[in-house]
């Protein structure tokens, strides 16, 4: 069985996430070529123990994660694979499911285990249920929920290969801009501890609490969509099954109750911590660590506490 992984660039640098997907490469066999799609990667045969070689098709057309150029090179390439595997983001979720389109195979997403070449396993009803899916179809398409993962060990000095497909279609869609949320703090999405804050904190101004916090453990910020939708902090913060999902090593959760959806978003997290002032609020039922207080009480001793 041969695989093709999709990799990711984030600020020219490898995402971690790629090294993830290929650890969920390598369950289905060791004959794995890692790709690089864009325009501007450093071609420097960096990648993954594991990897036999590193692919890199560069061109404009490819700028900006066009999907239809790249779910048209990733059909091309296709005829080298029997299964294409990349990162469940938001960069490759509106990618394969055109390719899975273009080649009419079904599509696996969020996959979270994989038990032989057709058996796999993915999260159903908001990570409430683990299905275990059979897939017979020749060519296997799939998306991987990386935070079930571990990261293959990084390795420079892969033999590479320059793709020069160029997608000849003129396609509809037309890159116009790109705003980027620019942080300090670490990703969400990669993140060693998050510090989320969900309605109880109350408004936009006191959200800064749980900023202060995370700043001070070097932290991401996270939120709850009913923070998110009443307009403390912006839409990327949101953790859940419509947000981010996450997997820190320390996930604190802060004025937030708990509602299945968000817990959706993080509850494969190594130690869930809550502050909540409310002792039956569901949040509890999954937390190691979990202080019944009021977060504006609580919140500032902590920081104390951490300064000491
Ligand atoms: P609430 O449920 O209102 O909880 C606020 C908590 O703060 C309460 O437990 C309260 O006791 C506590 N509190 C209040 N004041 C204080 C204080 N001073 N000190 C300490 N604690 C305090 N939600 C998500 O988060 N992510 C998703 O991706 C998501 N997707 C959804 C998708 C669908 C299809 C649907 C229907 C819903 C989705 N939701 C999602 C919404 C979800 O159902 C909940 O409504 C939401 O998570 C609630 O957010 P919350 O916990 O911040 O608010």
């Amino acid at each position: 069985m041969k695989i093709l992984v999709c990799g990711e660039i984030d600020d020219s640098k490898i995402s971690e996430l790629s090294g993830k997907t290929i650890t969920a490469a390598l369950k289905l066999a060791n004959t794995v070529d890692l790709l690089f799609v864009g325009d501007n990667i450093p071609e420097n045969g960096e990648g993954y123990k594991g990897v036999l070689q590193i692919l890199y098709a560069q061109h404009a057309n490819y700028a900006h994660g066009n999907a239809e150029n790249i779910a048209s090179l990733l059909m091309t390439l296709s005829n080298d694979y029997d299964a294409i595997l990349a990162p469940s983001t938001s960069f490759y979720k509106n990618i394969l499911p055109r390719l899975c389109a273009l080649l009419d195979v079904m599509m696996l997403s969020d996959v979270i285990d994989i038990i032989d070449a057709q058996t796999y396993k993915r999260p159903i009803y908001a990570g409430n249920a683990i299905a275990t899916l059979k897939n017979t179809e020749k060519k296997k398409i799939m998306t991987i929920r990386t935070t079930a993962f571990e990261t293959a060990q990084t390795l420079s000095g892969l033999p590479t290969k320059v793709i020069s497909h160029v997608p000849s279609l003129d396609y509809a869609s037309k890159f116009v801009r790109q705003e980027l949320s620019v942080s300090e703090r670490p990703q969400l999405s990669s993140a060693k501890i998050v510090v989320s804050g969900g309605r109880g904190v109350g408004s936009q101004k006191n959200f800064e609490i749980i900023q202060n916090l995370a700043d001070q453990l070097g932290a991401a910020v996270g939120a709850s969509r009913a923070a998110v939708d009443a307009g403390f902090v912006p839409n990327d913060y949101q953790v859940g099954q419509t947000g981010k999902v996450v997997a820190p090593h320390l996930y604190l959760a802060v004025g937030i109750s708990g509602a299945i959806q968000h817990l959706a978003g993080m509850k494969d997290s190594k130690i869930i911590a809550a502050i909540n002032k409310d002792p039956e609020a569901p949040i509890f039922s999954v937390a190691d660590i979990g202080l019944v207080a009021d977060l504006f009480v609580a919140v500032p001793e902590l920081q104390e506490k951490i300064k000491k």
